[in-house]
């Protein structure tokens, strides 16, 4: 049926990265000061240092390839060569006093404190934390809520990436924000700009029934590695790392440059370099906005090793990722440039040690998760404990709300919660005498938690009233697009829907059973904001890549055009048939 629709041809790649913007070259990089990174030419070709005399700080370039073939750096690499982001501290709080926002490529530099200046859209900051393993206190979530009514809007978005953000934040309180922040125990350096961004991994980690290896301790050891080690801030573009242990709620690994996901090796299989037990299956390379998910390597490790060889595969990235052109920077580029033989066998130069391989049919993968393993109320492995799942339309929580949530966390559970990539959060360690309480409290709150819900499949990014890359009010028309549908049509399975303003498909729309891609419409005589349409996306053991449906559609068509296609997939199915398979 879908593929009747089909326009007949695969989706074109649209990658819409950050502008290209030409620069002075390499002299004028020469001429740039320290005390950040400096770029120096040798016989060997190019070089970055610190800019000290430390030769254990020199990296060297593996992309002179791209230099020698006479490409120039690219702004945002110029930019961070003539000023170390991490040295500018007096200047930015000098700003906040002036009332004033960042300029020219200040604007990137404050990404990597995770202050993004929106303008035009908002004009105001956006802060992004960072959260390791979206594992949160309630006194920090709570304080994340009061730090949002006095220095933000007045609420905060949950992320894709486990996260959270708080937008609307003048020019006087961005550096306020980060040291209330600081005082939490939140510390969100590299949150932005071409860091490893907020480590994600299983939600239900420690408390998951089928989990094989909790994976939490690894998020946060990671995260703290990242932190603490000065090289890691330099890489070429943005990072993306996640640890999925093989639990019900599925962590989207494979949307991430660097997958490690849990498998099994059993008794029957077992061998001397692999003993019967939990191992990780390693994965480079994904990144869906680009249309690729991470792939496999044939690497198995032991959870000791995964911190060492994420540190060797970002040491390897450092080198050869491209700094010329940023629609090109990520670690797929590379990938696909090397070949993953080439690639690893660096990554084993650099750990000084061969990386084991195994036989895809020399392990056993997890199950598959439960869609709807985030929402709702599920028991945990400990006796008598149950997690909740909280529904936030379109991902956002008013400080409210978020204190309410706190509130809830405190009284019937441990205290603490777990964010999701699914823009939820869970409520963990709640005793079965209390659920029918926690439910109503949520309601209470103006919260859901039912999974019957479209909305509790409804992810949608900042869209235009937060990002100047948007083409459409994704989160606005996510919402008129639930409420439609949730008064006509009663859903017996979970559909995602995914809501993306741009190519950079933040709401990962290319995985969705149906994904929209915000883009402009022309409507007799005017452009109006409409989208295209893809179907039959799908994560884990569904992993898929969405066909497009339609080129652009008006937002005004989009609603009844939706409910007819539901309607005739749960007319026609055959019983158990997925949306993604039918
Ligand atoms: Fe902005 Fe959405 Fe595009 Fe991400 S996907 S850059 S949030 S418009």
């Amino acid at each position: 049926f879908l593929q009747g629709f089909a326009m007949g041809s695969d989706v074109a790649r649209k990658v819409q990265g950050l502008p290209i913007i030409s620069n002075s070259g390499i002299a004028g990089v020469q001429g740039g000061g320290p005390p950040g990174l400096a770029l120096e030419l040798g016989p060997q070709g190019a070089k970055i240092t610190d800019g000290s005399n430390n030769p254990e700080d020199v990296q060297t370039v593996a992309q002179n390839q791209f230099l020698s073939a006479g490409k120039k750096l690219s702004k945002e690499e110029k930019a961070k060569r003539e000023k170390d982001p991490f040295s500018m501290w007096a200047e930015m709080r000098q700003a906040a006093a002036e009332d004033k926002f960042p300029k020219g490529d200040d604007v990137f530099l404050y990404k990597f404190h995770g202050l993004f200046y929106v303008a035009p859209n908002q004009n105001s900051f956006m802060c992004r934390l960072r959260i390791a393993g979206g594992d949160l206190s309630s006194w920090q979530l709570r304080g994340v809520a009061d730090l949002s009514d006095r220095c933000g809007g007045g609420y905060v978005d949950l992320t894709t990436r486990g996260n959270l953000q708080i937008r609307e934040i003048p020019a006087s309180r961005g550096c306020e924000l980060l040291e209330g922040l600081v005082d939490l125990g939140l510390v969100n350096k590299g949150a932005g700009a071409d860091n490893v961004r907020n480590i994600t991994c299983s939600a239900t980690s420690g408390i998951d029934p089928r989990e094989l290896c909790e994976t939490l301790p690894l998020a946060k050891a990671m995260h703290h590695h990242i932190l603490n080690t000065r090289d890691l801030y330099r890489l070429p573009r943005k990072f993306n790392i996640s640890f999925d242990g093989g639990g019900e709620i599925p962590t989207l690994d494979e949307t991430n440059d660097l997958a490690f996901q849990a498998v099994s090796v059993t008794e029957e299989l077992a061998s001397e370099e692999f003993p019967e037990g939990v191992y990780f299956r390693l994965a480079l390379g994904g990144i869906t906005g680009h249309e690729d998910f991470a792939r496999s390597t044939g690497v198995l490790l032991r959870h000791e090793n995964c911190i060492p060889v994420a540190d060797a595969v970002l040491r390897v990235f450092l080198r050869a990722g491209d700094r010329t052109d940023r629609e090109k920077a990520r670690l797929k580029y590379v990938l696909d440039d090397w070949g993953f033989d080439k690639f690893l066998t660096a990554v084993e130069e650099e750990m000084g040690r061969p990386l084991p391989r195994v036989a895809s049919d020399q392990f056993v993968a997890p199950l598959p998760p439960d869609r709807w393993a985030h929402v709702g109320v599920h028991p945990q492995r400990q006796d008598n404990q149950y997690y909740v799942g909280v529904i936030f339309p379109v991902g956002r929580s008013t400080s409210e709300q978020t204190r309410g949530l706190a509130r809830i966390a405190e009284k019937y559970g441990s205290g603490r919660i777990r964010l999701t990539v699914w823009k939820n959060l869970i409520l963990p360690d709640i005793d079965e005498a209390d659920i029918e309480a926690v439910k109503q409290e949520i309601v209470d709150l103006g919260l859901d938690w039912s999974a019957s819900s479209i909305r509790s499949g409804l992810v949608a990014c900042t869209g235009n009233k937060g990002c100047k890359y948007a083409a459409a009010d994704t989160k606005g028309q996510a919402m008129y697009l639930a409420n439609y549908l949730e008064e006509r049509i009663d859903l017996d399975v979970p559909i995602n829907i995914h809501f993306t303003g741009c190519p950079n498909s933040c709401a990962q729309h290319y995985i969705g059973d149906i994904g929209m891609r915000g883009t402009k419409v022309e409507d007799g005589e005017e452009m109006v904001e409409g989208y295209e349409i893809v179907v039959g996306g799908g994560y884990a053991s569904s992993q898929a890549i969405g066909r497009q449906l339609y080129s652009g559609v008006a937002f005004s068509d989009i609603s009844p055009l939706i409910e007819r296609l539901l309607e005739y997939y749960l007319d026609e199915r055959e019983s158990g048939e997925t949306f993604a398979q039918f």
